[in-house]
């Protein structure tokens, strides 16, 4: 499971692997495992027929440089992926996480204060102190009420003004582009929201929306989702499941740290990540993974 990839290292978000770790990491699972695509190996999973050491590539939200960074990557290892894409956010839009990351790159030396009640204020000077804010806020603020969330992140953009990036999600036409490239586009809801924080309706319309607008933008059905956090039973539950599958999704992909057996669900497949960056430690990871089957 990945999110990013970055030409150059950002001291706020290190954990972001840059293009040569994935090369790294691409070179190693061609060799040594079989990547197939997602929808493929799900549809073998579930028949009982998935070969040894199958691997299937997935990332998250939309971001260009799944474009402009990754897809050069695949195309070059001949490997295929799955991208999850919050739609509402293509052309020039910018999920929450990340306007908090601009925010606190910006802020000026002293203190912080976002003005949300219960989120506490926080000195700002160094890099270090910087890193710690943006933990801290991301995790006092993920399960924020969405439209309170909406609101935050509407007058934080204000603030950043000309610091807001204009260009870090995907265009359609970059979408477009992966398609043609025969890479898998999956919906992962229009606003990225955490679908247990929505009503039924809500959930439903997010889930709906987001696969109208995407199969538009590809001329194609959907066919794999991917829940946004994705943590099961905290991030969403059975009656999303339901409201997936009746959406006409053949899979689903959660956040829980495990591999795939033929016993888990097609609608809840386990993903994780590899922080390991180098060709031993992507295989001991994978070994180790073996430990997390379900
Ligand atoms: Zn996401």
């Amino acid at each position: 499971m990945y999110h990013r990839v970055l030409d150059g290292f950002d001291p706020l978000q290190a954990e972001i692997h840059q293009a040569k770790v994935m090369d790294t990491q691409f070179r190693t699972l061609r060799q040594f495992f079989q990547v197939l695509p997602l929808d493929e190996a799900a549809d073998m999973l579930m028949q009982g027929r998935l070969p040894p050491r199958a691997v299937s590539i997935t990332f998250d939200d939309g971001y260009r440089d799944n474009h402009d960074l990754a897809l050069p990557l695949l195309r070059q290892h001949g490997l295929n992926a799955t991208f999850y894409v919050a739609s509402g956010y293509l052309n020039g839009g910018l999920i929450f996480h990340d306007v908090l990351v601009e925010t606190i790159r910006h802020a000026a030396t002293g203190t912080l204060d976002l003005g949300i009640d219960g989120v506490e204020r926080l000195q700002i000077s160094d890099m270090a102190s910087r890193i710690a804010a943006i933990r801290h806020l991301t995790k006092a603020m993920k399960y924020l009420e969405p439209g309170r969330r909406q609101q935050l992140s509407t007058r934080l953009l204000e603030t950043l003004g000309p610091h807001a990036p204009r260009s870090l999600m995907m265009s359609d036409e970059q979408v477009r582009a992966l398609s043609r490239s025969g890479m898998g586009i999956g919906g992962h809801t229009t606003h990225h929201v955490i679908l247990s924080k929505l009503t039924a309706e809500a959930a439903r319309d997010e889930i709906d929306s987001n696969r109208n607008t995407l199969s538009s933008i590809i001329d194609k059905p959907l066919t794999s989702f991917a829940y946004p956090n994705g943590k099961p039973g905290i991030d969403y539950d059975t009656s999303h499941v339901a409201l997936v599958r009746e959406s006409g999704y053949r899979n689903a992909v959660s956040t829980l740290s495990a591999v795939g057996t033929r016993q888990a669900s097609a609608h809840e497949l386990p993903r994780f990540v590899l922080n390991e960056t180098t060709t031993i430690g992507v295989i001991l990871r994978m070994l180790r993974m073996t430990a997390y089957a379900i």
